[in-house]
């Protein structure tokens, strides 16, 4: 896995490229694209003290130094992870009285998170857990199945490689799920960490801050990286809450303030209508307050209705491939430096971006579709039973 997903790899792809060039057969060339986490970016402006914008011009103009044909940021299919985090709550919140099993909705964006419940609570807690696919992997879609034809190009002629703050999203990129069989490719074909274009900076002798920048590419979105609001892993539970506050009740104003429980890792943000709570929702990082968690759903005493769920303590600014500190700095006071980067752009809702919407038509046929059901959606299996793949349609 890791010699198959790592910068060598991205390097043979290259290298192959460039022979393919010299004898004039450049239309034989796999179209390379690469896809920048908001997090990654951060991590990286932190390292080389740049501001994002120009993390994202000089990672862009490093990428495409290399050979890379295409480079976009995974905020832009993010937005697809938080529309459909959104309805799938509002279906299950809406059924939670006739269908056990509905709530609590546990996010699934985090693969070390993922992989735990898969291996460790078997089919109790799989139901739970939202099936829309993560950023990364909605990335993989978008990349293969609308950026790939928009290209005249199939599925296994476009080298898709992402660049993320963890190891554990190179397992997600090689999940079965997410392995074409008709075209023998993945969604995501490689995952380079944020430590890995470190080095891979430092191997071509060169500080990023040195890289002449270039703008994003623009077939997607209109190149402009912009934020969500909300934690650093994405702002699920933000998102969802102020969603469901709107769509469920008529609220459209809602105090987004948490309250810290256990410690900093463990928030909860509730919604009173009438003197009741209506919606209670709550962020969990770390395997102790997964743990206990997990517990509570399986003791039917969990209350909350939402729980974006992480695993690294922090979430994903502070990833574990994420740039180490260096000198004198600590890790907390590099996350923080980390976050105020990552939060320094303009943020932008889902709901409101038009080129969404316009994707929902004309790629995926309409919202809640089979096609958005197949390229948005994923399904989890109980280690033990993996031929047995639990298919929950919400
Ligand atoms: Fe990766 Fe950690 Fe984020 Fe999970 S919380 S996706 S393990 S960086």
């Amino acid at each position: 896995l890791i010699t198959q997903q790592s910068q060598e790899e991205l390097n043979k792809v290259l290298k192959e490229n460039r022979v393919l060039k010299e004898m004039n057969e450049e239309e034989k060339q796999k179209i390379v694209v690469v896809s920048i986490s908001p997090q990654a970016r951060a991590s990286l402006a932190a390292k080389y003290k740049l501001t994002t914008p120009e993390a994202a011009k000089k990672l862009t103009g490093f990428f495409k130094s290399i050979g890379v044909h295409y480079v976009f940021d995974t905020t832009f299919s993010r937005n697809f992870s938080l529309i459909e985090s959104q309805r799938e709550f509002v279906r299950r919140y809406r059924a939670k009285d006739i269908q056990p099993g509905s709530i609590p909705l546990l996010t699934s964006a985090c693969p070390g998170w993922i992989c735990y419940a898969e291996k460790t609570h078997g089919d109790y807690i799989l139901p739970y857990i939202s099936t829309v696919k993560s950023p990364q992997q909605v990335m993989g879609s978008l990349v293969k199945y609308h950026l790939g034809p928009l290209l005249g190009k199939l599925s296994n002629q476009v080298y898709h490689v992402t660049i993320m703050p963890c190891y554990d999203k190179k397992l997600e990129a090689s999940r079965q799920d997410f392995y074409n069989d008709l075209y023998s490719t993945r969604d995501v074909d490689c995952v380079i960490t944020s430590i890995e274009v470190e080095s891979m900076l430092e191997a071509s002798g060169i500080s990023l801050a040195d890289i002449e920048p270039v703008e994003l590419d623009t077939l997607l979105d209109d190149g402009n990286p912009t934020n969500h609001f909300g934690s650093g892993s994405g702002g699920y539970c933000e998102h969802v809450f102020t969603y469901a506050a709107a769509e469920l009740f008529g609220e459209y104003s809602t105090d987004l303030t948490f309250k810290t429980l256990r410690n900093q890792d463990f928030k909860e943000l509730t919604l009173e209508k009438d003197g009741a709570i209506v919606l209670k929702f709550a962020v969990a990082n770390g395997f102790r307050n997964i743990q206990n968690l997990v517990q509570k759903i399986k003791r039917n005493k969990c209350s909350y209705h939402f729980v974006e769920i992480m695993a690294c303590p922090s979430g994903c600014l502070n990833g574990g491939a994420q740039i180490r500190p260096e000198g004198e700095e600590s890790l907390k006071d590099l996350v923080a430096r980390v976050e105020k980067l990552y939060k320094s752009l303009k943020n932008s809702k889902p709901e409101e971006n038009t080129k969404i919407h316009e994707l929902y038509e004309e790629w995926l046929g309409g919202i809640d579709t089979e096609k958005t059901h197949k390229l948005l959606h994923t399904q989890y299996h109980a280690v033990e039973k993996m031929s047995n793949a639990l298919n929950i349609k919400w």
